[in-house]
């Protein structure tokens, strides 16, 4: 089955009677699809766990979304230009890993991205690219130092009028963190949680050394010779020009922004990270996008437990480049344990 332009493979035996099999359940969250599959001794224990899993994303959905107007986000970019603004648990952890990668990308991954991705969304529905003037005036509210966070108040302030953060780029694989998390307080240890393209795991099926995932890319970037990743305890993310994007002009505009440009990214480029946790996977391949094969495979090797892959169309067809770690362990037993 394909979901969100990764492939997950069906286990290769079926448990024995007695012990824990296998259940699958999808839902759609944050704009996507999200999907459960776990082993559990009973129906009963599967559906449970799954239930409160899912109860936690839709709660998350309304405190992160930039799409919805009572979200928490929304509510704090209403204050923006204006005093701090108290933010509860969640959006605080979220917003401190985004302020995090923002720094170790040099600002290639920015949550105050917001007015610049509202134009490009826009470009994307009337098929028209933003006038000079609008971007212009949409950079000077980008910048992760403009997004003030007091680590002892718990607060935190958007320093300009207008700015607006989005989520989009570490959303999804934060709330499949927490998925997981919740899955584990119900005893779940074996489970894979996708949100879209981004995908964490806990321990593997029931005799076997991980989950085996298979990211597939679309035509050109598609790799024929590809083998499928074999992950536990590990989270894997793709980013790129898959599904979302638009043609302007005859070249193709992806839906992640430079923050440092205002521009869109274009060409066609497949990112795959894998890392420790989903969080990290996610926003790691979004910056990577930003950052392009040299400066993102840099960043990714500074990562503890990171490795990634990266396609990409150029002028002399697709150019593939792999992180050591990758290249090290094959790719097909990409593995990171959560220490
Ligand atoms: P997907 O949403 O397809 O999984 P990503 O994880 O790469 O892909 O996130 C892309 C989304 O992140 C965009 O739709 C937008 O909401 C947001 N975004 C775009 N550019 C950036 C950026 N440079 N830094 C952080 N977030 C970004
Ligand atoms: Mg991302």
């Amino acid at each position: 089955m394909l979901v969100g332009g990764l492939l997950v493979l069906p286990p290769a035996p079926t448990a024995p009677a007695g012990s824990r099999a296998r259940h699958e359940f999808t839902e759609p969250h944050m704009g996507t699809t999200f999907r459960v599959v776990l082993y559990a001794s009973s129906a009963n224990e599967a559906a449970r766990a799954t239930q409160a899993a899912f109860a936690r994303v839709a709660d998350l959905d309304r405190v992160l979304s930039d799409y919805k107007a009572d979200s928490e986000l929304s509510s704090l970019g209403r204050h923006a230009g204006g005093p701090p603004v108290a933010v509860g648990p969640d959006l605080w952890r979220v917003l401190s890993a985004a302020q995090e990668w923002a720094r170790r990308s040099g600002g290639a991954f920015d949550v105050t991205v917001g007015p610049l991705v509202q134009l490009w969304r826009r470009a994307r529905r009337i098929g028209e690219r933003p006038a000079d003037g609008a971007l212009a005036s949409a950079r000077t509210l980008v910048g992760h130092d403009k997004l003030r966070l007091d680590g002892v108040a718990r607060t935190a302030r958007l320093a300009q009028a207008g700015m607006r953060l989005d989520l989009g780029g570490i959303a999804k694989g934060f709330a499949a963190d927490e998925a997981q998390a919740v899955l584990r307080a119900h005893g779940i240890t074996s489970a894979l949680v996708a949100a879209g393209g981004d995908i964490v795991v806990s321990g593997p099926p029931p005799d076997r050394e991980g989950w085996s995932v298979e990211v597939a890319l679309p035509p050109p970037l598609h790799d024929p010779g590809g083998s499928p990743l074999e992950l536990r305890d590990a989270a894997v993310s793709t980013s790129g020009d898959a599904e979302q994007f638009v043609t302007l002009g005859g070249v193709r505009h992806s839906h992640i922004v430079d923050p440092r440009t205002g521009m869109a990214l274009t060409g066609r480029s497949g990112v795959t990270v894998i890392a420790r946790t989903g969080t990290e996977a996610d926003a790691l391949a979004t910056a990577v996008s930003v950052l392009g094969p040299r400066r993102g495979v840099e960043l990714v090797e500074a990562t503890p437990g990171a490795a990634a892959r990266i396609a990409r169309e150029g002028p002399a067809g697709v150019e593939r480049l792999e992180s050591r770690r990758w290249k090290e362990r094959g790719g097909r037993h990409a593995a990171t344990r959560v220490p």
